[in-house]
């Protein structure tokens, strides 16, 4: 029997003593769980490509920045190594770092494919590589891949980003039955609309192309979601520390929806 952490179920504090390492962990989502995981207790190495924020992020939750981008296997055993060298180990990897392309699939550039599904899809996997050596060794790890709710329901204009999410889900999956028996979890996340820089980004483009506001193309689209709002990242965190926590002890290989019970909105029809 794999060991795992039944008994000392506990509350908020269960991350004292645990260590995580989360891609992509300057800005939006990542660092909402940086400063979450880190509120905690727990000990917080984060990994991007942007050093200024990244390091005021680092310094304000007294964790470790790495700079890196997850393309490279070179990055993401560097960030692994500093969460061992600093810490003493790693417990979770929340695998983060993600980006968006727009485009059909006859109108998206082989190069915008080529690096959605290098950085959405094989840094997941780079990353999952680097760690799982550290991961094997401390009962009750666990990994939360975010994913995306495009990926469980496709979305217009959006080819490789839906295509990566989709096929995340799946390495999501495959890596839970691979790594369950070495006592791993591993569990994906698929927000709807969160209120971060790649929303406002995606909004933009939007309200440009249907020659509206970014606040009326937001109000357009979540006027089809039953809450009727985006998200607030920390509402993205929350899950993924539910899905670390040994709350989520038996929970391995979902992809859990944390999208306000919405359908993605057909933007064509905005
Ligand atoms: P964000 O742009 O604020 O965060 C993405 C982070 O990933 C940034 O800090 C960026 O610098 C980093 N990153 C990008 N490419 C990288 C690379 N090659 N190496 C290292 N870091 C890299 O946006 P966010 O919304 O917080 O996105 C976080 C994750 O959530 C992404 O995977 C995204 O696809 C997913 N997501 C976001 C939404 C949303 O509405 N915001 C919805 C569904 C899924």
């Amino acid at each position: 029997m794999n060991s795992t952490n039944i008994d000392n179920y506990s509350s908020e504090n269960a991350f004292t003593g645990k260590v995580a390492l989360i891609t992509g962990g300057a800005t939006g989502i990542g660092a909402a769980t940086a400063r979450h995981l880190s509120r905690l207790g727990a000990r917080v190495v984060i990994t991007g490509r942007r050093a200024d924020v990244l390091n005021d992020v680092a310094n304000e939750i007294g964790g470790v920045a790495v700079t890196g981008d997850v393309s490279t296997e070179e990055a993401c055993t560097r960030a692994v190594a500093a969460a061992v060298e600093n810490y003493g180990g790693l417990d979770f990897v929340i695998a983060n770092a993600g980006i968006t392309r727009e485009g059909a699939i006859d109108v998206e550039s082989e190069d915008d494919w080529n690096q959605t599904m290098d950085i959405n899809l094989g840094g997941v996997r780079r990353v999952a590589l680097a760690a799982i050596p550290a991961l094997s060794e401390r009962p009750g790890a666990a990994i939360v891949n975010i994913a995306s709710a495009a990926g469980l329901r496709a979305t217009p204009n959006a080819c490789s980003y839906v295509t990566s999410k989709t096929a995340l889900i799946g390495l999501t999956r495959s890596m839970a039955y691979d790594l369950g028996p070495r006592g791993i979890r591993v569990n994906a996340v698929c927000p709807g609309w969160v209120a971060t820089e790649m929303l406002e980004m995606e909004m933009s483009g939007l309200a440009k192309e249907k020659n509206l506001s970014v606040d009326e193309t937001i109000d357009r689209c979540i006027r089809h979601y039953p809450l009727r709002r985006l998200a607030d990242p920390i509402e993205v965190a929350r899950v993924i520390e539910f899905l670390v926590s040994d709350k989520a002890s038996f929970i391995t290989g979902i992809a859990l929806p944390v999208d306000g019970g919405g359908d993605m909105v057909d933007v064509g029809t905005l």
